[in-house]
């Protein structure tokens, strides 16, 4: 297969070299030159001829406007597969404009971080036409470990987003339940083993543990080096309640997350920290 991959960042990179391996990759960023692949001029020339155009990139406009450039130099049947994280409407928008061209689109955000991109071991959530998951199949099964089609375009980003407003609920709940459990005198250890393997357990305490020196290697023992940024947390949930909204859908909780991690990293330092530096947030406050 020949295949456009445009926006090669922490992401985007890794995910073309292992591509790269077995296909034709021609790559494209406006900034990132990454060694070892071979780089077009522009976005449309790296989508020319390609029978698939992959995108990497950070939210919905710039994906909008590279798919504006891309989508008359790219040749008829051919799919454009978004896996960015951006907002359902921008994924549904772009696909009109793939169906239009006579085109075909597939957004399949992604889940596993750098870790993931990096070793192949990725899982994509998809949304598009089942004929358009089942021609890319092949090529998330060398990005990732597992696929799903979640249904019609949009609905790979609404499966993102709803299961990163989880992620991000668990995570604040985890970490404050840790320190309410240091102010009761209860050992960190102990709360791990209880709550790892009780009704409390969920990825956030089981697989990547906020408190240094308990459960599994996580950020929280690399001074909350990300890891997944509390930034990118923050950008998540503000898609999630974008799309809450536009919906009519109630979600306090999803709110609450946004709120917190909005003030964590604009006005409290969080910016740079993985976003299970909450915990350190919450050890330096006091309920009044
Ligand atoms: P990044 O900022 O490292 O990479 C984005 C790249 O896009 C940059 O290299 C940038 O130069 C390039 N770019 C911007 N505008 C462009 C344009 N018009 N044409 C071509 N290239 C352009 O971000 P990332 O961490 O690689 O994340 C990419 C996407 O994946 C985001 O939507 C993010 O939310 C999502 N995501 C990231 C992670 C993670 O852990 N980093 C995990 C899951 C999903």
């Amino acid at each position: 297969m020949k295949i456009g991959f445009i926006g090669l960042g922490n992401m985007g990179a890794p995910m073309a070299a292992n591509l790269a391996k077995s296909h034709a990759v021609v790559g494209f960023d406006t900034i990132a030159a990454p060694a070892g692949l071979t780089l077009a001029q522009s976005a449309a020339e790296a989508a020319t001829d390609a029978d698939v155009v992959i995108t990497m990139l950070p939210n919905g406009d710039i994906l909008r406007a590279v798919a504006a450039e891309i989508y008359p130099a790219m040749k008829a049947g051919a799919i454009h597969l978004d896996c960015s994280t951006v907002d359902v409407e921008s994924a549904r928008a772009v696909a009109a404009q793939a169906d239009a061209a006579e085109l075909q689109a597939v957004d399949a955000p992604v889940s596993g971080g750098i870790g993931g991109a990096t070793n192949g071991t990725l899982t994509f959530m998809a949304g598009g036409p089942e004929t358009a998951f089942a021609t890319v199949k092949p090529l998330f099964d060398i990005m990732g470990q597992k696929a799903v089609h979640c249904g019609p375009s949009g609905n790979g980003q609404a499966a993102k987003i709803c299961n990163n407003m989880i992620l991000g609920v668990t995570m604040i709940a985890t970490c404050e339940a840790f320190v309410l459990a240091d102010k009761l005198g209860l050992d960190r250890q102990a709360m791990f083993d209880v709550v790892s393997t009780s009704s409390g357990y969920s990825w956030s305490m089981n697989a990547y543990c906020p408190a240094p020196g308990i459960g599994p290697q996580s950020p929280a023992d690399n001074d909350y080096q990300p890891g997944f940024a509390a930034e990118l947390m923050l950008k998540d949930l503000n898609l999630s309640q974008m799309a809450a909204e536009a919906a009519d859908a109630d979600t306090p909780m999803g709110q609450a997350a946004r709120d917190l991690y909005a003030q964590f990293v604009e006005n409290e330092g969080g910016s740079g920290k993985d976003f299970s530096a909450m915990l350190p947030r919450f050890e330096k406050r006091h309920r009044t």
